[in-house]
């Protein structure tokens, strides 16, 4: 197939040709979340970039199957095998079992994907279900010489290595910046940066789920999962692995090795990296007690599809801050937009001309390592063109393959439920009552709480009037 994707690569450090190792077939695994709580906004950035490859992928005429693991169990607070397991943590807050957190949040999550166009991933396999593959990796890394026990647990010796830090050019001395959090010294450990693909012994007993294993009832690590999950479902070759900025260290530095040292070749070649979507105080991340979710956004009368919408605004390798300001913009933007997408006529022959020059123009656009703002600006142009309805429809529903902002669908405008609707009324009269006592800071306060609600008031000579905006 020709190539008509150049990518940005962690693994080399440049924007490469993207070419498959077998023609026409992409193997993509991304890591998936760990759900022991909601996906934050943050998260689902990366998610939704990835969709986006995805999509532009099988636009392309590629083959794509794409793998992606559930953590249920063995990622802990630190990346760096400190702390308690995130699952436990959630358990706990919630005074639920383990796996029926798992199960809720698995579904939460795939309810925002949905609500995002986020497509499903041809498999999707939670680490609970793989304990064999892990304990066979293990034991087939130890019989290599790469791992060792220690103190009960099992570790990768990262020191085995020609290259251990493969995609960070990480040195030993910011390695106590780069692992983060709490560094707790392991003394089981005899590298730094070993890391642990089997846990018996931990500074927890209360472990709910645990396993049979040659080194005892314990539970996997981390990193090992997504090594074992992708080759289960893809083999020895992988041609692209995705993930958020900071799975690089140490998570997908560790996947490389395990993986590369179990396998005896070069597993992974393009690896795509989402950087973060942030906010005035910096990353976005569940420890920081309030966080952004889909249904937040819904609640703020904000369609779903314009956080995605918010997202393909700007480019996947810078990060993205997060402000109402932007997404009430973007939110309008999107609104106009699909008004205008919707409303296209079907009228007059299809212009195969125009069709394959912006469709050369959008190929172009996403080749150009998945530059996702011009693909929007190319989208623009043609509704600014001067292509006869049905020509522009074809190509509006063509790029929506990869966009996905649901350009032609039904209204999904959200429409405004009795509780609102006598809330809305309710203000109004207020409103009225604050005016004639000439109270107009009040009067201008109900307008603007109102406003913040996603209502917009209008006076009339019929009265005041409102609308969701
Ligand atoms: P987790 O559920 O914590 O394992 O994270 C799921 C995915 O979200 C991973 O690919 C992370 O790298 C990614 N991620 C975490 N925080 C952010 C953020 N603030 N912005 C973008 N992606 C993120
Ligand atoms: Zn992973």
């Amino acid at each position: 197939m020709e190539n008509r994707l150049n990518l940005y690569n962690t693994r080399t450090r440049t924007v490469e040709p993207f070419v498959p190792r077998v023609d026409g077939k992409v193997s993509m695994y991304t890591c998936g979340p760990t759900v022991y709580h909601y996906a934050h906004i943050g998260n689902l950035r990366s998610y939704i970039m990835e969709d986006v490859l995805e999509k532009f992928l099988r636009y392309l005429g590629y083959d794509v199957t794409r793998v992606m693991n559930i953590t249920d169990v063995g990622h802990l607070s630190s990346d760096a095998d400190t702390g308690e397991d995130k699952m436990l943590k959630g358990a706990r807050r919630e005074k639920k079992t383990v796996l029926e957190i798992a199960a809720f949040y698995t579904d939460a999550f795939f309810s925002d994907c949905e609500k995002l166009h986020i497509k499903r991933p041809d498999v999707v396999e939670p680490a609970t279900h793989c304990i064999d593959d892990f304990i066979r990796v293990i034991s087939g890394l130890l019989e290599k010489g790469y791992a060792y026990e220690a103190g009960g647990n099992v570790y990768f010796d990262t020191s085995k290595l020609k290259e251990y830090y493969v995609l960070s050019n990480q040195k030993e001395e910011e390695l106590a910046v780069g692992v983060r959090d709490s560094v707790e010294e392991d003394p089981n450990k005899r590298n730094k940066t070993d890391f642990v693909l089997w846990f018996t012994k931990s500074k927890f007993e209360d472990q709910e789920l645990k396993w049979p294993s040659p080194w005892g009832v314990g539970y996997p690590g981390w990193h090992i999962e997504c090594s074992c999950i992708s080759m289960k479902h893809l083999g020895g070759y992988l041609d692209l692995h995705c993930g958020g900025v900071d799975n690089i260290f140490p998570h997908h530095t560790n996947e490389i090795a395990q993986s590369e040292a179990y396998l005896g070749h070069e597993w992974c070649r393009y690896w795509f990296h989402v950087l973060h979507l942030v906010d005035g105080a910096g990353k976005m991340s569940k420890s920081k007690g309030d966080f952004l979710t889909v249904s937040l956004l819904e609640e703020k009368k904000y369609q779903p599809l314009a956080y995605r919408m918010f997202c393909l605004q700007s480019h996947y390798r810078k990060p993205l801050e997060f402000s109402y300001g932007v997404l009430d913009n973007v939110a309008q933007a999107y609104a106009k937009l699909t008004a205008r997408t919707r409303s296209l006529p079907e009228e007059g022959e299809l212009d195969q001309q125009g069709i394959a020059s912006f469709k050369e123009a959008f190929i172009t656009a996403l080749g150009n390592d998945l530059n996702t703002s011009s693909a929007l600006t190319v989208l623009y142009d043609v509704l600014k063109s001067d292509l006869n309805g049905s020509t522009k429809r074809w190509l509006v529903e063509d790029f929506d393959r990869v966009l996905s902002l649901g350009l032609l669908d039904e209204e999904e405008a959200p429409k405004a439920d009795a509780e609102l609707e006598a809330y809305v009324l309710e203000r109004i009269e207020a409103r009225k009552a604050a005016k004639k006592a000439k109270d107009f800071a009040l009067a201008d306060s109900i307008r603007a709480e109102l406003l913040e609600k996603g209502v917009a008031i209008k006076d009339t000579r019929e009265g005041t009037v409102w609308e969701l905006v």
